[in-house]
């Protein structure tokens, strides 16, 4: 088979492409366009009906940005960047949903899609290397590479909570929002007016929470951690800042070339113990008062996630001001973390989000204090008590990083499961690859880049078509990370992971959501910058990172 025209390989009847990407979200709408402009046939496999990936399926009352808006959009067209106007600095889903809807159309991606497909297997065939790929649905297809677009936060988690199929009011995972009517957000009605049930407190459930509260007869918050939150500070783009901000263009997208984590908020080079007790307090609170986005976490002195001393400064700070918000000094404390220090856990944006707690018809329930027993045909039960309800919202996160891959059963060069590689210890080479697994790529793979999505997916999917076309060029067909490689990023990633205080708490990020899964930060911590160079030094080497055939 040649490259460019899908065709059927060998004596096999199932249409073979050079590459099949799983994924029409943020990088698997990039990597089809930038595949494609290189000449490679492609098919990109989508199990929603829609592009979009994670702003297809989070159409839940809230869900927006939380970073800003013209740093969060794909830069590889400068008329792209010119042409849309993004209408507030942390857009709302619909917005983003739009936007990508318009990128899909404007680069003409659609004919190279096939929607309502999920993947459910993928085997490496050693013979003629390439993967076989099985959906759901049974249809079946080849390719030389296969390249996983999945998304890190996309495998849905619903809590192993008794008795769920006996209740009579309605239940959902708030990535499975039901859709609106007509637009490309979700429905509002589905709470109106309702007793309504949110299990979850983390970034999700932040945004979700006041929402629900203004429609709703009542709102539960089944809490069993509380999380620290800043403040979003969102705000309307009117048309003269929207020009203002299109002139700094260069200037901004610099700003997240160089910084740690490609956002537009760089670290305040000074120790917290740099400076006098009153300078510190009047940088927080500036930052508390007027920082966008992540500028309380991000653009904070250079040690807040470093050392644990300077981490509790702030933590104490931010308590102050959710005593100072929340009127009820009782629900106050239960919504003060306790369990880690502020930044440990990926920081929840908030608009209101603490207000909400002062209102007749919200109650915060902590299910440390009375854990949920089961749910019940009427509501859910705790140890205390019954709730009655008519809707259950799960916001309850997502097997993350690892789960979109896992879930598939993906065999490698000798027959072994993906699962069962990572189910002991999680390796990688870069988060792009991982050995015994030939042609098989990751894009914000676990071990990938903690940063702005969109910046760091163009960077791997960058790195994979060049990979492709080098490949092409020789007529080389095989590309595996070798065993040394892989060990010395896996060691390199734990590494940089160490220097930071993420792993010294529970969360997501290292897995301890999903009962069983082995302990390793699912994203690179080490400097985007540094992720680039190496990704860069990679390719001038012409690739003795892999074992190329
Ligand atoms: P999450 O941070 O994992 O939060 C899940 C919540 O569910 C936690 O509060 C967890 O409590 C709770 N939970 C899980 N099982 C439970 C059980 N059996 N009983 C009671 N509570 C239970 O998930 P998420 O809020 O969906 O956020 C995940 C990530 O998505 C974020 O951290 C962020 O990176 C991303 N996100 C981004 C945006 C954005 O960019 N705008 C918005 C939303 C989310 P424990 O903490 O006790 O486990």
């Amino acid at each position: 088979m040649s490259y460019a025209q899908p065709g059927t390989a060998g004596n096999s009847s199932i249409p073979t492409y050079d590459a099949l990407i799983v994924g029409a979200g943020v990088s698997g709408l990039y990597q089809v366009l930038r595949l494609r402009e290189a000449g490679f046939s492609v098919l990109c496999l989508e199990a929603g009906s829609g592009v979009g990936g994670t702003w297809y399926w989070n159409r839940y009352p809230g869900a927006r940005f939380d970073s800003e808006s013209y740093t969060y959009a794909y830069t590889f067209s400068e008329e792209l960047l010119r042409d849309w106007n993004w209408s507030e600095h942390f857009a709302a889903q619909p917005e983003t949903l739009a936007y990508l809807n318009h990128v899909a159309d404007r680069f003409d991606l659609r004919p190279h899609i096939r929607f309502d497909t999920r993947v459910a297997a993928a085997t490496f065939d050693e013979t003629d290397h390439r993967w076989e790929v099985l959906t759901e649905s049974g249809a079946c297809f080849r390719a030389r590479f296969l390249i996983m677009a999945s998304g890190i936060l996309s495998a849905t988690q619903l809590p192993d909570i008794p008795g769920v199929d006996s209740f009579r009011g309605q239940c959902f995972h708030t990535s499975r929002w039901p859709h609106a009517p007509e637009g490309l957000g979700g429905d509002k009605s589905v709470y109106q007016g309702k007793r309504v049930g949110v299990i979850g407190s983390g970034a999700t459930a932040v945004q979700l929470i006041p929402h629900v509260a203004e429609g709703a007869a009542h709102l539960h918050v089944f809490q069993r951690t509380a999380n620290w939150c800043a403040p979003l500070h969102n705000a309307p783009i009117p048309a003269e800042e929207q020009a203002a901000l299109k002139v700094r263009y260069p200037e901004i997208l610099a700003l997240c070339d160089r910084t740690a984590g490609a956002f537009m908020h760089e670290f305040d080079q000074r120790s917290m113990f740099e400076v006098s007790d009153a300078e510190r307090e009047a940088k927080f609170e500036a930052l508390y008062q007027n920082g966008r986005g992540f500028a309380l976490w991000l653009g904070n002195f250079r040690d807040v996630m470093t050392d644990i001393r300077a981490n509790r400064l702030l933590s104490e700070f931010v308590a102050k001001k959710i005593r100072a918000r929340v009127k009820d000094p009782a629900v106050a404390e239960k919504l003060i973390p306790t369990t880690h220090g502020f930044g440990q856990r990926r920081v929840p944006m908030e608009t209101n989000y603490y207000e909400t707690y002062n209102r007749a018809n919200v109650t915060l329930v902590d299910v440390r204090e009375q854990p949920i027993e089961c749910i019940t045909p009427k509501g859910i039960r705790t140890a205390a008590q019954e709730y009655e309800l008519d809707l259950i919202i799960f916001a309850t996160g997502f097997d993350a990083g690892t789960g979109a891959i896992t879930r598939i059963d993906i065999r490698g060069s000798d027959g072994r499961l993906i699962r069962d590689k990572w189910s002991r210890e999680l390796k990688t080479f870069m988060g792009l690859q991982t050995a015994g697994f030939p042609n098989l790529f990751m894009h914000i793979g676990p071990h990938a880049a903690f940063c702005n999505i969109p910046r760091c997916a163009q960077v791997t999917v960058d790195w994979v078509t060049d990979l492709a076309c080098h490949m092409r060029d020789r007529g080389l067909t095989r590309a595996e990370p070798t065993a040394a490689a892989e060990d010395e990023w896996t060691r390199h990633a734990e590494e940089e992971a160490d220097k930071t205080l993420l792993t010294k708490a529970n969360s997501w990020l290292m897995g301890d959501n999903i009962p069983g899964k082995p302990r390793a930060l699912l994203l690179y911590a080490g400097p985007a910058p540094l992720f680039r160079r190496k990704c860069r030094e990679v390719a001038e080497s012409g690739y003795q990172a892999l074992e190329l055939r």
